[in-house]
């Protein structure tokens, strides 16, 4: 029964754009009636009817402890009780600032904003200003948060004509963004000879998880390192998504390529608002009130935000990790298992525990590829499991997100649910094709 949360969605309709505060929220992609969720605890979510689900998204990301963790909603509530916001400094930002700089090496400061997007926003602005260069090279299928030039998805002629991939985005924020295939070094090298002297910075997801999970080929950061500074560009690294997830370092801990600035979210925040972008100490200088780069924030280093955050970071030890990576590998072995046993052509892709099935007899490497899977199989897959009390990610573009909280009776659910969920994706056929 998902009544209560029809009703919710009728009313969130009315008062706000399609019902969601982000699209991917409104099922849009699988079809069916988005959940309201009203609490949380460990691994379940429960919505406004009183339906337990096993939480597969984990806030996309941030919950890696699972949910409601006491410590952490104990250091939230004890931050709160000394004050919402005080637009001073705060010792609290410092901890959470040196915590950053202890995990990730090449990162030497930090600056604390609130989302993820402005986070990457902040770190194209302070690229721009330090090479004195306006282009940006990304790849498609990375996503790095709605930061107008990084929304331009364009293939090679709309970013040529300078014509916006998302109307909003004006000509010129799209000309200045180039956008080339995922782990293609050829076309960066390609992009860098067409552009010479133009190119602020690469940004790149540490590993990709916003086009499912694709992991960077081997040597494919390293490479895109020593193109951009042989050519005086830097290498922006966002881990806003695999940062103190998939390593206690992000996905620097994996394959330790230094980038020249970085931008983290999600998990550092606990589940509250916060991100933050950093590097190089020489390039963050440039930033205000030391040089002349403006970035500011009246709630940036929010100190109940902080406390989220840090607790989260200080609780997540080996131990975390050790259950992520395992959960990840666990979830990939029922949903493997339970689609080879209903005859369903699929590939299982790890990068880091970042874990997503595609419908496809090879791995993809790129976003075209992924475009070209059975992408149709996922929303009955999808619903079958939702119906069964497991709450996958509602689009088949995404990563699954474990959470260490995760125990042996949640996946005895998801073991339960995967055989029908599996038929259910056997069963289904391409949209025209039926
Ligand atoms: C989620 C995400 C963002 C955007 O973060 P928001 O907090 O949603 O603005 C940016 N980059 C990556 C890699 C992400 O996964």
């Amino acid at each position: 029964m998902v009544e209560k949360s029809q009703s919710w969605f009728r009313r969130a309709a009315a008062a706000t754009p399609g019902g969601v505060n982000s699209p991917v929220r409104a099922f849009a992609s699988v079809g069916g009636d988005p959940r309201f969720v009203v609490k949380a605890d460990g691994p379940y979510l429960w919505d406004a009817d009183d339906n337990r689900y096993v939480d597969l998204v984990s806030s996309w990301g941030p919950m890696i402890l699972g949910h409601a963790h006491p410590a952490v909603v104990e250091a939230t509530r004890e931050a709160a009780s000394h004050g919402l916001s005080f637009g001073t400094p705060t010792t609290g930002e410092v901890e959470l600032a040196e915590e950053l700089i202890r995990r990730v090496e090449p990162v030497e400061q930090v600056r604390l904003v609130n989302s993820g997007t402005e986070a990457t926003m902040s770190a194209i602005r302070l690229a721009r200003a330090f090479t004195g260069r306006a282009k940006i090279l990304k790849f498609a299928g990375c996503y790095h948060g709605h930061v107008d030039a990084l929304l331009a998805q364009a293939g090679s002629g709309v970013a040529t004509l300078g014509l916006p991939t998302s109307p909003g985005v004006t000509g010129a924020q799209a000309a200045d963004t180039i956008v080339v295939p995922y782990n293609d070094l050829d076309a960066v090298r390609a992009a860098f000879a067409d552009n010479a002297g133009e190119i602020a910075a690469i940004i790149t997801e540490g590993a990709p998880g916003n086009m499912g999970a694709v992991p960077p080929a081997e040597g494919f950061n390293a490479a895109l390192r020593d193109i951009a500074h042989e050519a005086g560009s830097l290498l922006i690294i966002d881990e806003v998504m695999t940062g103190f997830r998939v390593s206690s370092a992000g996905w620097y801990g994996i394959d330790g390529v230094a980038g020249d600035l970085y931008t983290f979210g999600k998990v550092m925040s606990g589940g509250l608002p916060a991100a933050a972008f950093g590097g190089r100490a020489d390039v963050m200088a440039k930033l205000a009130p030391l040089g002349p780069v403006y970035q500011a924030g009246t709630l940036a280093g929010n100190p109940v935000a902080v406390a989220a955050g840090l607790t989260t970071l200080r609780r997540a030890d080996a131990a975390v990790y050790e259950a992520l990576d395992a959960n990840a590998r666990r979830i990939g072995d029922i949903l493997g298992n339970a689609l080879t046993a209903a005859g369903v052509t699929h590939t299982v892709q790890l990068a880091g525990n970042l874990v997503t099935v595609f419908f496809g007899e090879t791995a993809p490497t790129n976003f075209d590829e992924v475009a070209a899977t059975e992408t149709w199989r996922y929303a009955p897959l999808f619903h079958a499991f939702l119906d069964a009390g497991v709450y996958p990610p509602p689009s088949a573009f995404e990563a699954w997100f474990v959470n260490a909280a995760m125990d042996d009776a949640s996946f005895e659910i998801i073991e339960a649910a995967a055989p029908a969920a599996a038929r259910a994706a056997a069963a289904a056929t391409e949209p025209g094709r039926a």
